[in-house]
């Protein structure tokens, strides 16, 4: 299988290509030139199977032969063998016909994990088998930096460095990277705030050579297609394990980068019967907008109390707009620079499109601290705020009480302690018990300036792998 940029350039790529270069040089992301179709039968075969051996299922014609099944199934296995749940990805009933699929039961307590347990070793495997070295650089407001670090923390051909703003991130998510004691994990804590990182990132992979001879920056961000491949599979997985694929199913996603939604619109694409897919957005609702009235109009970033939603242009939308607008890359390469202008509108007929699959909502801090507040009271459950807003979603959005409806729980309440007591609940949730001496171990970190020289020093002085 090959894949193509959104924004029509080059020529098609390999597998091991797109996993390795993550952003296509014209700009775009990279999707499958065609993507694998399951028949009803084939879907239904799969039920029973483990959430391993149904991952390899559905990732084997993506990676088309471009790694041996045996050591695909390994790959597969050993990603989700750091995993502190039996069942992966359990789903639990909050009322009828709905449920939310704990996804927080990986390293790190957020979904991040999925996907990052397995590119990182997926990652190592291909440099391996090329006899190559990368370093992989990226910044974090939060749950990317752990899941990435815990990712790599194993891999020898890897040398990860990531940047958080000194002093602004939760004391939970700073700890989950700094104690992590391990030859090729760096933590930067650096002055300034996410943008001021972030920029440090791209200014770094626009000009490498500060770095030693034959060695390139990797990116792990959620742009790389890797990531969304492994998100497709729980979307099966949730389906299956209510009735599925003879009966509808439907999802609520917290969205931010619009990485995980997409990947359940790829499912349906490929032949899993979905009813509706939920956008839900915190105050920065760009996309709950953009799908609800047509404007897709930036807007100043607000801090809210669901910080990985925070974002002001969902980057894996791009994926979907190159979909309704029929691959049409030029069209796509305009769009993005009205979207980075700060205004973007749609076409009739893309709208149109969308809205068959996709609804919408936005739910603010009060709603959201609402509803954490209620669900205890009903079920006597806790959830994170990120979840939380995709169950308001979902409930506002759902079309029908006859097929099931799935919240995606995206982080586990203990990473958002200041939010859940807001919400009333009496202490700090407890971390579970792997995590419980978090506290306790020793951090590892520097604290640079917002000085690229000094960063890049570092960086460069400091490459183990
Ligand atoms: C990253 C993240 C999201 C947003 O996911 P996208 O794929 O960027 O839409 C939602 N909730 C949590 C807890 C996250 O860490």
């Amino acid at each position: 299988m090959k894949y193509i940029s959104t924004r029509g350039g080059g020529e098609p790529k390999s597998f091991e290509e797109v996993v390795l270069t993550g952003l296509a040089p014209d700009g775009g992301l990279y999707v499958p030139q065609e993507l694998p179709k399951f028949s009803q039968e084939e879907i239904a075969s799969w039920a029973g199977l483990s959430y391993q051996d149904l991952a390899l299922k559905i990732i084997t014609p993506f990676v088309d032969g471009a790694i041996p099944h045996a050591d695909l199934k390994e790959l597969i296995d050993k990603s989700y063998s750091t995993f502190r749940h039996g069942g992966i990805a359990p789903l639990i009933q909050t009322g009828h016909n709905e449920w939310i699929m704990e996804l927080f039961h990986g390293p790190t307590l957020a979904f991040k994990d999925f996907a990052l347990q397995f590119l990182g070793n997926l990652l190592d495997y291909i440099l391996a088998k090329r006899n190559q070295k990368v370093v992989i650089m990226g910044a974090t407001s939060g749950d990317t930096g752990s899941a990435a670090i815990e990712g790599c923390r194993r891999c020898e051909n890897i040398d990860i460095f990531i940047l958080h703003p000194h002093n602004r991130v939760s004391e939970v998510q700073r700890r989950q990277m700094t104690t992590v004691a391990a030859d090729n994990v760096h933590n930067i804590a650096m002055h300034g705030n996410f943008d001021d990182c972030q920029n440090m990132v791209k200014a770094s992979f626009s000009d490498q050579s500060f770095l030693p001879e034959g060695r390139q920056l990797a990116a792990v961000n959620s742009i790389n297609w890797a990531r969304i491949m492994a998100q497709i599979v729980y979307y099966f997985w949730a389906s299956l394990s209510l009735g599925g694929p003879r009966r509808k199913v439907s999802f609520s996603v917290p969205t931010g980068n619009f990485g995980d939604i997409f990947a359940g619109y790829l499912a349906h694409k490929m032949g899993l019967p979905i009813e509706q897919l939920v956008i839900a957005t915190n105050q920065n609702d760009i996309l709950h907008r953009c799908i609800s009235e047509n404007d897709h109009s930036t807007r100043p970033l607000e801090q809210s109390l669901a910080p990985s939603m925070d974002i002001m242009i969902s980057s894996n939308f791009e994926r979907l707009l190159f979909d309704l607008y029929d691959n049409d890359g030029a069209a796509i390469a305009e769009l993005m620079k009205d979207a980075k202008a700060g205004h973007m509108q749609l076409s009739d007929s893309a709208l149109g499109r969308a809205r068959e699959m996709f609804s919408s909502y936005r739910c603010d801090n009060d709603g959201m601290l609402e509803i954490i507040r209620s669900v205890l009271k009903e079920s006597d459950y806790l959830m994170d705020p990120h979840t939380a807003i995709g169950l308001d979603a979902a409930r506002h959005c759902r079309a029908n009480n006859e097929t099931p409806m799935v919240t995606l729980a995206t982080a586990h309440p203990a990473k958002f302690p200041d939010a859940v007591r807001e919400a009333g609940y009496p202490n700090d949730p407890e971390l579970p018990t792997h995590m419980s001496d978090l506290f306790e171990k020793e951090e590892h970190y520097t604290v640079l300036g917002n000085d690229q020289d000094a960063v890049q020093a570092f960086i460069a002085g400091n490459i183990t792998a």
